[in-house]
């Protein structure tokens, strides 16, 4: 790896000695020692940031500054981490001799190991299939275009995803021995670099040669900014409302933007009057530290005077379920659709986890991302927000997408939630039916306790109804829970891949 940042950067040669170790400073070199001294940590540093002494990141993307202790800085800045904590870590940019520009506070994700695979062009980490056609099918990507991701699912690895002829294909990079890397049994690679720079000046079975990485997107950042991390009461004067993005029972939604710079999402409730301010805001608070990529980031509350805004992240593409209904969600093919499913599926999984309920999982509480991303949304408000009007209004009851005991006992749970999934995995896979068409929401409830289930939509793997069935299980110890979930729906797809 050292030979290859060499090659690829000659002007960061005495970064790259500090960084291997591979040669003594001299004191003509004023890239040497000398100039190091200011990297070294303090006393009163912890002896891990000693060791990562040496531990040089490049930034990816340009970042502009949104509060007085961030640092702004340009992509291929190189760094040197002090601290790191959650989402936003301490860090010293650095010039290419070592010496320290300014200190302050940048966001992770913006950041790459100088010496890691994260900082090829082609590399991204982390990602499923869908996001990566969104990716490589997005403008400024031409025929050949190619990226390596690391499969969501646990027993695929890392995959090989080019555009070719006007859509994407995925390579599974299989590893012989654990160590060497091919995708054709014919020839194997020390490194994915190699196996990447084999592929540009040879031909892959029936797609051609790599051409140019995948243009990169810059990440999302999971809060405002890192004061918001803990500090999410935020007043209303400072959010610009644009357009109505859509409006339900409990609020009204609109794109906006942050201090006239940060897209978000505001969402302006309408039954204030009824709500318990602190009890809100305890419940905000744990909202506030579930984070996930699969469900959405709550930004700030805004709860000085009524009505209250919640902020949240925003999403390009609006609800699921009208992604699926809309053109965009016809063209997808029945592999995408159980992967939108898996998506729900780890978001939900994690909840589980923490031991959260969502209370109201359904295809119009999901939202889709630009990238195809899918995200639950308003997970763990229910209960706060829409609970005294589910009550109170009997009908508002979301009866064809809650479990029997929610609705007759008021028993809510992960497995209340997964019954739920069930309906969910009805509304993707008919491209946004409506469940139980021909019953009222009595006649459901009235069905259900009898023993009726809906039948299996046309089109359905049978695989999938059986998913469906179970989630549908009288008795909620019989239901799966969201992990096994998870994997069986990724393991759905496995020959996709
Ligand atoms: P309610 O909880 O009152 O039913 P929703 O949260 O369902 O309201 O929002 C209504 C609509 O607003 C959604 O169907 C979706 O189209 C849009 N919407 C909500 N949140 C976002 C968001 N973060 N980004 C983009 N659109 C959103």
């Amino acid at each position: 790896m050292g030979e290859c940042l060499r090659r690829a950067c000659p002007c960061l040669e005495p970064l790259w000695q500090r960084v291997f170790n591979d040669k003594k400073p001299s004191p003509e070199d004023p890239g040497g020692g000398g100039a190091v001294v200011q990297t070294e940590p303090s006393p009163a540093q912890t002896s891990d940031r000693v060791s990562e002494s040496s531990s040089i990141y490049t930034a990816l993307w340009s970042f502009e500054a949104r509060h007085q202790d961030e640092l702004s800085f340009q992509e291929g800045d190189l760094f040197c981490v002090l601290s790191r904590s959650g989402d936003w870590w301490t860090a010293r940019k650095i010039d290419k001799n070592g010496r320290v520009l300014d200190t302050g506070i940048v966001p992770n994700n913006y950041l790459a190991r100088a010496e890691s695979l994260e900082m090829q062009p082609w590399f991204y980490g982390k990602m499923n299939r869908f996001e990566a056609q969104g990716h490589l099918m997005g403008p400024g990507n031409e025929e050949g275009a190619f990226l390596i991701r690391h499969s969501e699912k646990d027993n695929i690895g890392y995959v090989l995803s080019v555009r070719s002829s006007s859509r994407v294909k995925h390579f599974k990079v299989h590893q012989a021995n654990g160590s060497n890397f091919l995708v054709d049994p014919n020839h194997q690679f020390s490194s994915l670099i190699d196996l990447v720079e084999h592929y540009c000046d040879n031909s892959l079975t029936n797609t051609g040669k790599l051409g140019k990485p995948c243009k990169r997107k810059k990440p999302n950042i999971s809060d405002l900014n890192h004061f918001t991390v803990d500090e999410w009461e935020l007043p209303k004067e400072e959010f610009l409302l644009e357009e109505q993005l859509g409006s339900g029972n409990f609020a009204d939604v609109y794109r906006g933007r942050w201090k006239n710079h940060i897209n978000v999402a505001i969402k302006i409730l309408k039954n204030d009057s009824e709500m318990n301010k602190r009890e809100f805001h305890r419940e905000v608070q744990i909202l506030k530290s579930l984070r996930h990529r699969h469900l959405i980031s709550l930004f700030a509350v805004c709860t000085a005077s009524p009505p209250y805004y919640i902020i949240t992240e925003l999403m390009e593409k609006g609800s699921l379920l009208s992604f699926l209904r809309g053109p965009d969600g016809q063209h997808q093919d029945v592999a995408s659709l159980i992967d939108m499913g898996a998506q729900v599926a780890d978001g939900m999984s994690y909840l589980e986890e923490k031991n959260s309920i969502h209370r109201d999982l359904a295809a119009r509480n999901v939202l889709v991302g630009e990238d195809y991303i899918c995200k639950v949304a308003d997970f763990g408000l229910a209960r706060i927000i829409k609970e005294p009007f589910y009550i109170t209004e009997d009908k508002k009851m979301p009866y064809k997408w809650s479990a029997p005991e929610a609705i007759s006992h008021g028993k809510f749970s992960n497995k209340s939630d997964v019954w739920s999934f069930g309906v969910l995995l009805y509304e993707i896979i008919t491209y946004g039916g409506a469940p139980y068409p021909a019953l009222s929401n009595q006649e459901v409830h009235e069905q259900i306790m009898k023993g009726y289930r809906m039948p299996a939509p046309s089109k359905c793997p049978n695989f999938l109804y059986q998913i469906m069935k179970k989630c549908w299980s009288t008795e909620p110890a019989d239901r799966p829970d969201f992990k096994s979930l998870k994997i069986q729906l990724d393991s759905c797809s496995y020959e996709l891949e």
